[in-house]
C-alpha cells in the first residue's frame, strides 16, 4: 500500500456493491478499503459500521465515500460525508432530485472536496467510438429502445418502485447518460408513463425529444421484455446507420461491427475517482436525471395492469 493510497469507506452494501463495487476497488492500488457502513450488509475483512454517521467517527483516517445506497437515501449521507471533508463517489442516479445534488455539488465545492456523480453505462466499451463516430457524421434521427426483464434484474428490490426509485427509468437513466454523452443536446417534447395500478413508479415508457436543431430522437423503455434483452441506441445519419448495442458494448455501423471490447465500467469510474480527487476536481454532470425529472414533469400518467413479482 503506498502512502498516497486512498482511504476509502462503502455504504449500503447491496446488490452492486458486492457486483460492482469490492471487485473493482480490491484490483485498484489507488485505494485501500478501510470500512463499509450498512444495516445489514457486512464485507468480510474490514470494520463494519451499522451508519455512516458512526463510520465516520470511527474512523478518523478515510478520506472517500462511496454511497451505494439506492437513491432516495443518499442526500443525507452525502451531506454527512461531504460536510466531514470526504470525497464522495455516488452511485447512479445520484439522487432523488435535481435540487438536492445540485446542492451537494456547492457542498462539495464549499469543503474543497470532490463529488462524483457516476454513470456506469459512460465507461460501457463502445461508447467513446460510438461519440467519435456521430462526431464525424450528419445526424437525422435516433432512438433509443431499452427493454430488460425487471423480475431478473431486480428481484426483491422494492425500493425501486416507490417514489424516488424511478421504476423504469432506473435502466432508462443508464441509456440517457450515454445519449447525452453521445447525442446533441435534446429536450423531451412528449412522454407517456405506464404505471402499474399498484406500483408507484412506471414499468414503460414512450418519449419523444428533439434535439435544439429539431431532429427527433425517441426513448422506449420496457420492464416486462422476456426473452433477449435490448439496450440499444440507434442512429440514422449521413454515415449509414449505428447500432450502440447491448448497453453501451457493441457499436456497428451498417451492420458491421467497429468497435468490440471487454467491459470495464467500474474498473473505469475508480479510476475516474481516483483522478478527480488528486485533481482537486468534482465531475457532476446533471443531464440524465434532468431528462429523467422533465419526462415525470411532462409525461402523461397512463395507468396500466397491476405488477407483481
Ligand atoms: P440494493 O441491493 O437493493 O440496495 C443496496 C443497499 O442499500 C441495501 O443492501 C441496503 O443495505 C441499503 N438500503 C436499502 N434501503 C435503504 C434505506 N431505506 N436506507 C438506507 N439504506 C438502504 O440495491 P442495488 O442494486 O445495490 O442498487 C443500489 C444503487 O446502485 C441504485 O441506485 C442502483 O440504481 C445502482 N446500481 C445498481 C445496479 C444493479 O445491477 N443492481 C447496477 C448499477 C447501479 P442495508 O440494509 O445493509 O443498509
Amino acid at each position: 500500500m503506498t502512502s498516497n493510497t486512498i482511504k476509502l469507506g462503502i455504504v449500503g452494501v447491496g446488490k452492486i456493491v458486492r457486483d460492482q463495487h469490492l471487485p473493482a476497488v480490491a484490483k485498484d492500488g489507488n485505494y485501500q478499503l478501510v470500512a463499509a457502513a450498512s444495516r445489514h450488509g457486512k464485507v468480510d475483512g474490514i470494520a463494519n459500521y451499522p451508519t455512516i454517521e458512526a463510520m465516520l467517527a470511527a474512523e478518523p483516517g478515510l478520506e472517500a465515500v462511496s454511497l451505494c445506497m439506492p437513491p432516495q437515501f443518499r442526500y443525507d449521507a452525502a451531506r454527512t460525508a461531504l460536510e466531514a471533508g470526504k470525497h464522495v463517489f455516488l452511485e447512479k442516479p445520484p439522487g432523488a432530485t435535481v435540487s438536492e445534488v445540485e446542492h451537494l455539488k456547492a457542498l462539495g465545492e464549499k469543503n474543497g472536496v470532490s463529488l462524483f456523480a457516476s454513470w456506469h453505462s459512460r465507461y460501457a466499451p463502445a461508447v467513446e467510438a460510438a461519440r467519435a463516430f456521430l462526431a464525424s457524421a450528419r445526424l437525422t434521427s435516433a432512438a433509443i429502445n431499452w427493454k430488460e426483464d425487471v423480475r431478473r434484474w431486480h428481484p426483491n428490490q422494492e425500493w425501486i418502485w416507490e417514489p424516488g426509485g424511478f421504476g423504469v427509468f432506473d435502466p432508462g437513466i443508464n441509456a440517457l447518460s450515454i445519449a447525452t454523452h453521445i447525442l446533441p443536446p435534446m429536450f423531451i417534447t412528449s412522454a407517456v408513463l405506464d404505471f402499474p395500478e399498484n406500483r408507484a413508479a412506471p414499468v414503460a415508457a414512450h418519449v419523444a425529444f428533439r434535439t435544439s436543431t429539431g431532429l427527433p430522437v425517441t426513448m422506449e423503455l420496457d420492464w416486462l421484455q422476456t426473452g433477449p434483452q435490448s439496450w440499444d441506441i440507434l442512429a440514422e445519419t449521413d454515415k449509414g446507420k449505428m447500432v450502440l448495442s447491448g448497453g453501451g458494448a457493441k457499436l456497428a455501423v451498417d451492420g458491421k461491427v467497429v468497435h468490440d471490447g471487454p467491459e470495464a465500467e467500474y474498473p473505469m469510474l475508480y479510476k475516474r475517482f481516483a483522478d478527480i480527487i488528486r485533481g482537486g476536481t468534482s465531475d457532476v454532470d446533471l443531464a440524465p436525471l434532468q431528462h429523467v425529472a422533465d419526462a415525470f414533469m411532462l409525461g402523461k400518467r397512463n395507468v396500466v395492469e397491476a405488477f407483481f413479482d
